[in-house]
């Protein structure tokens, strides 16, 4: 599936401390309803897009969020992507206005909830009250129908508290919400937040692990819920858990847009490096480089290379 991805601005209103933004980098231009739209069509001219993906910063905060919205849903007529914190979405206001953008299009989003600890998910993103506000706009759109996948980022802070999430998702959420356990970007704020954030594949999979066999005995006791590892390579698993393992997605953004300092940043790029994949030396013969979506690059860089075992 071919992906447009647009990061609209980024501005957010939250702070993690593990954003990939760089700190300065909330209080740069965002784009007009009118850029967008221009890069949208631009993006239509060059590239076959299945489906647009609007991120940010938080995407939902920015002045052109539900005009652009219904461009993309009811002129363009194409499937929508989310990535966001959900909080606006605790206004029922203003869910009623998204939803009425949306119309009939597809559409899914995906919220990161980053403990089941509300003190522990708000430490991370540094902001008091946001895991309760996160849960009630993320709620309020399971309830509306939204297609919702609720996502951890794996970090040094949380790692270890894996298993009981899984526990706190199935008892939280209906079967319907997915569940993705990611692996993240080590760039921006969670390089400069070196004890908190990196977690080496060795020390966080493990508890990847005990959280999968929870997730199969949920499933054996009839529960059918999409749980999926991203950004996590094979060799570093039991390839009795591969089941879950994303498959490479590094085909998968065609286009790609977010604002910059750097005007020449900021302009719209095609088949824009994702950052993750396989390109290391180790994985050049490996026998599952096909079906593997290998590392973001960032980790090697911080880590090496000694984590890969390529597979004979
Ligand atoms: S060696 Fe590379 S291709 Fe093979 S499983 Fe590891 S990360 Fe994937």
């Amino acid at each position: 599936m071919k992906t447009a991805y647009y990061a609209i601005g980024l501005r957010c209103n939250l702070r993690c401390i593990f954003c990939p933004c760089s700190e300065e980098q909330p209080d740069y231009k965002y784009f007009t309803l009118e850029e967008l739209k221009d890069t949208i069509e631009e993006t239509l001219k060059v590239k076959d897009i299945d489906n647009f993906l609007l991120s940010g910063g938080e995407p939902t905060i920015q002045k052109s969020f539900i005009p652009i919205v219904e461009y993309i849903c009811q002129e363009k007529k194409r499937p929508l992507s989310l990535l966001t914190n959900a909080i606006v979405f605790s206004k029922n206001k203003f869910l009623e206005r998204f939803l009425s953008a949306v119309g009939n299009s597809k559409f899914e989003m995906v919220t990161a909830v980053h403990n089941h600890i509300p003190e522990k998910h708000d430490y991370l993103t540094q902001t008091k009250g946001s895991f309760e506000k996160t849960l009630t706009g993320l709620k309020n759109c399971v309830s509306s129908g939204i297609n919702t996948s609720v996502k951890y980022n794996i970090v040094n802070y949380n790692y270890k508290d894996l298993p009981e999430f899984i526990d706190f998702v199935y008892e939280t959420f209906p079967d319907e919400v997915g569940l993705i356990l990611c692996n993240i970007d080590i760039s921006g704020f969670a390089r400069k937040n070196k004890d908190v954030i990196p977690v080496s594949f060795e020390k966080s999979n493990p508890y990847i692990e005990k959280a999968l066999d929870k997730v199969i005995k949920y499933m054996n006791n009839g529960w059918k819920r999409n749980v999926r590892i991203f950004t996590t390579p094979l060799c570093t698993l039991d390839p009795y858990y591969w089941y879950f393992i994303n498959k490479s997605t590094k085909d998968d953004v065609a286009a790609y847009r977010s604002p910059d300092v750097i005007e020449e940043n900021s302009k719209l790029m095609f088949d824009f490096p994702s950052g993750t994949g396989t390109p290391f030396d180790e994985c050049k013969d490996c026998k599952v480089i096909d079906i593997c979506p290998g590392s973001w690059e960032s980790y090697a860089e911080y880590y090496g290379t000694g984590f890969l075992r390529p597979v004979n």
